[in-house]
């Protein structure tokens, strides 16, 4: 049996997509060779790269004057990749710090500008954000970037904010990217790493508004250069040529899952859910994120009795509910549910977590 694996990424990919990974990976469409046999110049790999990129356009509705780009690369590399490319000779950008991951993104970012924190949500304990008609915007800054969804602390934006900013905003949706329906006319680039909600790890994506191309600083690596990626139909150098395949069928069966609308109501009843086990548990179960704020695709939680959590992820295993340890840095459990996750899954944990209460409370 296939288990429930609440890793937050490399994370769980739909079956059908592994079923047709398998169906595919002796001999993909009567060619006799693999995907990951096939020259990236060729033209088999080609008709997939633009497969993927076209699913990618229909599943997210994303309008003709943005790019969408590849890169054998962590979602990380652009945290460099972002100032380098998006500064524009100015030398300020405006940051929101909610968690681990924006932070990291605001620290590398300052290697390269004056990398200017408009509102921390570290008050808090990361716990809540504060309305964004009161963040503190810098007038000169060349984008505002914020994470949607910190995976570690479970702190996710119900909203695409508005700000006094008249600067492109630029967001990390690497753990909720496809999770629903986007508006990308809002944003100046959006990038995700595809190992959470999308594909395999080393593989990252970024979708950029294509006015914002070609104003990269000279000292841009040319692997780096956003510009010369879009010019090279993300073939400059080799792809992550299976992860791009991956990444195209799992848009492949959003769709035949009915899109985006029908999965963000399946993720919201799946998260409503699992919050309200925990909630309900008078305190044997702990989540403390300001409600409003938490997020749909990470559930980090801390039992009353902290010794439990050995046992816990101990006979949870035994159900086949795997990976439910939280980050190193914040311990406790962690249930990361995204696309992929049935709604099966969901239930059992919430059934097991009521039993192991009982056992144990
Ligand atoms: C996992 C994660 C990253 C880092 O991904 P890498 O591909 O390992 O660099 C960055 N941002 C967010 C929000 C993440 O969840």
């Amino acid at each position: 049996m296939r288990a429930f694996n609440f890793s937050a990424g490399p994370a769980m990919l739909a079956e059908p997509v592994i079923k047709k990974i398998q169906e595919e990976l002796l001999d993909w469409h009567g060619t006799g060779m693999s995907v990951m046999e096939l020259g990236h110049r060729s033209d088999q790999f080609i008709q997939i790269l633009e497969q993927t990129e076209q699913n990618f356009r229909q599943v997210l509705s994303v309008p003709d004057h943005y790019e969408i780009l590849f890169f054998a690369a962590p979602a990380r590399m652009h945290f460099s990749g972002i100032p380098m490319n998006l500064l524009r000779n100015k030398t300020t950008a405006d940051y929101v710090v909610t968690g681990i991951w924006s932070k990291m993104a605001i620290d590398e970012g300052a290697r390269y500008c004056d990398a200017h924190c408009v509102f921390s949500a570290s008050d808090t304990n990361y716990l809540s954000i504060t309305a964004p008609d009161t963040w503190q915007i810098h007038p000169e800054a060349a984008y505002l970037h914020y994470t949607e969804n910190e995976t570690i602390n479970g702190l996710e934006f119900p909203f695409i904010p508005e700000t006094e900013s008249l600067a492109p905003l630029v967001c990390d949706m690497t753990s909720s990217i496809l999770s629903k329906p986007l508006d990308i006319s809002r944003f100046g680039m959006i990038y995700a790493g595809a190992q959470k909600n999308l594909a395999l790890g080393g593989l990252s994506l970024a979708i950029i508004r294509e006015d914002l191309l070609g104003k990269a600083h000279p000292f841009t690596p040319t692997t780096l250069n956003y510009q010369v990626i879009a010019q090279s139909d993300s073939l400059y150098y080799t792809p992550h040529t299976f992860g791009c395949y991956v990444a195209g069928l799992t848009c492949q069966w959003l769709m035949e899952e009915g899109g985006l609308e029908v999965i963000s109501e399946r993720n919201l009843r799946k998260a409503k859910k699992l919050y309200e086990a925990i909630d309900s548990s008078g305190g044997f179960y702990r989540n403390d994120v300001d409600p409003s704020f938490r997020s749909r695709m990470n559930v980090p939680f801390r039992l009353s009795d902290t010794t439990l959590e050995a046992l816990f992820l101990e006979q949870a295993r035994a159900l086949h509910l795997e990976q439910l340890k939280g980050h190193r840095l914040a311990g406790g459990i962690r249930a990361s549910m995204y696309n992929a996750m049935p709604e099966a899954g969901v239930d059992t944990l919430i059934t097991f977590m009521k039993d192991f209460m009982q056992r144990n409370g």
